[in-house]
């Protein structure tokens, strides 16, 4: 950036003006020879870095539109100064937890959230707005919703309808148009200040001219351009390409011509992959007639074969992302693996206890409930509501798999190095901070990054660079463009398709182990609700999970499990107790996993004991009921004296004698007062004629129904609690719309006002979800 000083000019408002000009003849027709890149700021709050990803793709991209991009994360408030940003500002933000602003944003927000702050405080502000959520948990995009409504109401203006992006049915759905139309509307904006810049200081300058007419000027300081040597015509070729596909493709325009098989030899090497395939179609091929009567297969496309009109279409794929890290292996004297590095301050080694079967073999889901010794961690223990962190392994297998694709697997002990490209065009590009120095190859594909997460477009396009035949690399660059979203969905997001697999399915891809380090995101730990009281059961933590199973699909030819859940039950399998048997003392001693607390301040039961609650915790969404009902259990019985409220659960399964969790403990509760009702339904059991006048509930909304006016009273009428834990993709989403047919059947409201009723009791903090898909 370079700033002029205009010091002895007669009238710097001219100087300004000029600028203006050269800023608009710029963006407008690039006519005059002028070395002017305008600038915007983009500005990101991420929770896992997806919304950091996607502003560095704009960061990264602005240069080819001929734009200079200043790229912050919202909580590095020394970097950027919303209070005199004069450029616009397009914000990224993604939402988390329930409706909670990522924790790099939270002090933003809290900021932003100053009612000091007056109505003009944001005049100045032009701003875009993309927010990211997930219509499967409550409260979506809630926290690009809060922004922007601060915003507004702070008098900044939009200068781009904001995006609502779904993870729950793909994030590129609304992502990618968005990004599309964003270089247009950034011009534009750029534009209109420019253009208001100029006539507001045509007024002053007139002004000033009609009463002083002769002053000279004082010193000013002019910050309003950067100067670069780029020349016009890539500007202007940037203005008229409005899309980031569009460019990508017009610089890479060989790559498109290259991979398609313009040639008959190349559509038969396209054909003959497809035969190879064959063997693991998606679906059946189909037999057809050709015109002579002889029957002919059509093809199944998979991951790796493609059909028209796809493989014959013309391909625009995104820009390479620029590589950044430099990464070198070196050989040490020493070994010290590193187990589960970097958290060892916040993360516990605790024993398991126990280990217990709770569905019965032949249920669909294999659910285990595992109590922890934590007597040794004080810190540990928890409050009715919270849950906490499992840190687990990548599994050794896929490691040792991972190192021979490397080739590398001669160097699993090496230490890695990791260093910045001192050439890279990548902005804000930084070695990944959750890699510790020198930890071992062996380590880093361990402990730190997710060796299974879905490789991301960006990713698939950076690996056709590294793949060496023809037809996989066009492959490669269909999955990751805008014709191939279709199968990109299908094939890689929709089964989770992990790196391994993929690179499994492309064999002449051999991406160097920077690429991985590059593209894969940090190992993440998994979090589970404790599923009991600290106060009865002290210095124990209990927890209960379903063992996660992901079936075979084109591109894993044997399904898997969960990463963490597999882990687990492989961790605990020889000690497992079945259900109904007692504990074996020959069991071999269970093993120990690192833990750290999540404390959740409010999913917790209400603070009066007085108040009734209603808790609605289908499957393993039990769990941290459980643990709310022995807590009660447990303070009737030290205050006998106290007035406890009213307590329902609302428990679904499919099987009564299959999956019906915690039965005898929840029984137990109705036995003894603690749960003043007790609501089960199964799913899967004959449940009589649906025809006739008493049907049994299928679902917890269906029984929710049966008891409206009860879960209304409470909700409504006693200032209840309702608490919703379990699926986040159909359950709570169901439940949800149960409560508004129920508020608008009780109160007489239309859908409207009992959808705002509903949100009013969110935002008092009495209508509760803890819920994860
Ligand atoms: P992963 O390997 O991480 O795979 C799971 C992912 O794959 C999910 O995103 C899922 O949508 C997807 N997936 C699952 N099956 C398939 C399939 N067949 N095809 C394609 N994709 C699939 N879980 C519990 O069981 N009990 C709890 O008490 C609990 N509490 C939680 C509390 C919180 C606050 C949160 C955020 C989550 C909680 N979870 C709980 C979820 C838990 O953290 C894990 O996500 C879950 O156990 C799966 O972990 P995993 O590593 O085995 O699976």
């Amino acid at each position: 950036m370079v700033v002029f000083r205009a010091a002895v000019l007669h009238n710097a408002a001219k100087v300004v003006l000029w600028e203006s000009v050269c800023y608009l003849s710029k963006l407008d027709a690039c006519s005059m020879p002028c070395d002017v890149k305008p600038r915007f700021l983009v500005l990101y709050g991420s929770q896992k870095g997806q919304a950091q990803s996607i502003a560095e793709g704009i960061a990264e991209e602005a240069e080819e539109q001929g734009l200079v991009a200043d790229l912050s994360c919202l909580n590095e408030n020394e970097k950027y100064n919303l209070e005199k940003e004069n450029a616009p500002v397009v914000f990224i933000v993604s939402t988390t937890g329930d409706g909670e602003p990522p924790d790099n944003t939270l002090q933003f927000v809290k900021r932003i959230k100053k009612k000091t702050l007056s109505t003009d405080h944001y005049k100045h502000l032009c701003y875009a707005l993309l927010a990211l959520g997930d219509t499967n948990y409550a409260n979506f995009c809630n926290c690009g919703k809060t922004i922007e409504r601060r915003l507004q109401e702070l008098g900044a203006k939009q200068f781009y309808a904001t995006g609502y992006a779904d993870d729950g049915v793909g994030l590129e759905v609304v992502v990618d148009p968005w990004l599309e139309g964003l270089w247009n509307a950034i011009k534009g904006a750029l534009s209109k200040m420019a253009s208001d810049r100029t006539a507001h200081l045509k007024a002053n300058a007139e002004d000033s001219a009609k009463e002083t007419p002769d002053s000279s000027v004082p010193d000013v300081q002019i910050n309003l351009l950067s100067i670069t040597d780029q020349n016009c015509e890539s500007v202007g070729a940037a203005v008229v390409t409005d899309s980031k596909f569009a460019s990508a493709a017009s610089s890479s325009a060989s790559v498109a011509s290259d991979l398609r098989p313009a040639s008959p030899a190349g559509s038969h090497a396209l054909a003959s992959q497809c035969h190879d395939t064959a063997s693991i179609p998606t679906s059946a091929p189909q037999p057809q007639s050709g015109d002579a009567g002889v029957s002919r297969v059509v093809l199944a496309a998979s991951l790796i074969c493609s059909l028209p009109p796809l493989s014959e279409s013309s391909l625009n794929v995104p820009a390479l992302p620029p590589p950044y890290l430099d990464v070198s292996l070196q050989e040490v004297d020493t070994i010290e693996q590193i187990v589960g590095p970097m958290i060892k301050e916040t993360f516990h080694q605790v024993p398991i206890s126990k280990a217990v079967h709770l569905s019965r073999g032949d249920s669909v889901k294999t659910a285990l409930l595992l109590e922890l010794d934590i007597s040794a961690y004080p810190t540990m223990t928890c409050q009715p509501g919270d849950s906490f962190d499992v840190l687990c392994p990548n599994r050794a297998a896929e490691v040792d798999n991972m190192l021979i694709r490397l080739g590398l697997q001669e160097q699993r002990n090496q230490h890695v190095n990791i260093t910045l490209r001192k050439d890279t065009k990548k902005k804000g590009a930084q070695v990944p901070a959750y890699i510790p120095q020198n930890i071992s190859l062996l380590s880093l594909l361990t402990w730190c990054l997710e060796i299974r997460s879905v490789p991301k477009k960006a990713f698939l396009r950076a690996l056709v660079e590294h793949t060496r035949d023809s037809v996989q690399r066009r492959r490669l660059q269909e999955l990751c463009s805008k014709q191939g979203a279709a199968d990109y969905n299908l094939y890689v997001r929709d089964p989770s398709l992990s790196i391994s697999e993929l690179l499994a399915a492309f064999p002449s891809c051999s991406p160097p182990l920077s690429l991985l380090i590059e593209h894969l995101p940090k190992l993440q730990p998994r979090p589970y609700s404790a599923a009991s009281s600290c106060l009865a059961h002290p210095g124990k933590l209990s927890f209960v999970f379903n063992v996660v199973e992901f079936p075979a699909c084109t591109g894993r030819p044997a399904g898997r499990r969960g990463l963490c859940t597999g882990w687990l039950f492989d961790l605990i399998n020889p000690s497992l107790v079945l259900p109904g048997k007692a504990e074996s003392s020959s069991s071999p001693a269970l093993p120990k996993i690192h833990v750290s607390l999540r404390p959740n301040c409010t999913f917790r039961p209400p603070s009066d004991p007085s108040v009734p609650f209603i808790m609605v915790g289908p499957g393993t969404g039990v769990a941290p009921f459980v643990g709310f009902l022995q807590q009660r259990a447990e303070e009737r019985q030290r205050k006998p004296e106290a007035v406890f409220g009213e307590t329902w659960l609302f428990f679904g399964c499919r099987h009564r004698d299959r999956d019906y969790l915690f039965r005898e403990e929840l029984e137990g509760f109705v036995s003894s007062g603690t749960l003043s009702h007790l609501k089960v339904c199964f799913s899967r059991d004959d449940r009589g004629d649906e025809e006739s006048a008493a049907p049994q509930p299928r679902y917890v909304q269906h029984n929710l129904l049966l008891n409206s006016q009860h879960v209304t009273e409470i909700l409504l009428r006693q200032n209840g609690y309702l608490y919703v834990c379990g699926d986040a993709k159909n359950m709570a989403k169901d439940v949800n719309e149960t409560l508004i047919e129920m508020i608008k059947t009780e109160l007489q409201v239309d859908q409207l006002d009992a959808m705002k009723r509903l949100a009013g009791l969110r935002e008092e903090k009495r209508y509760l979800q803890d819920i994860w898909g």
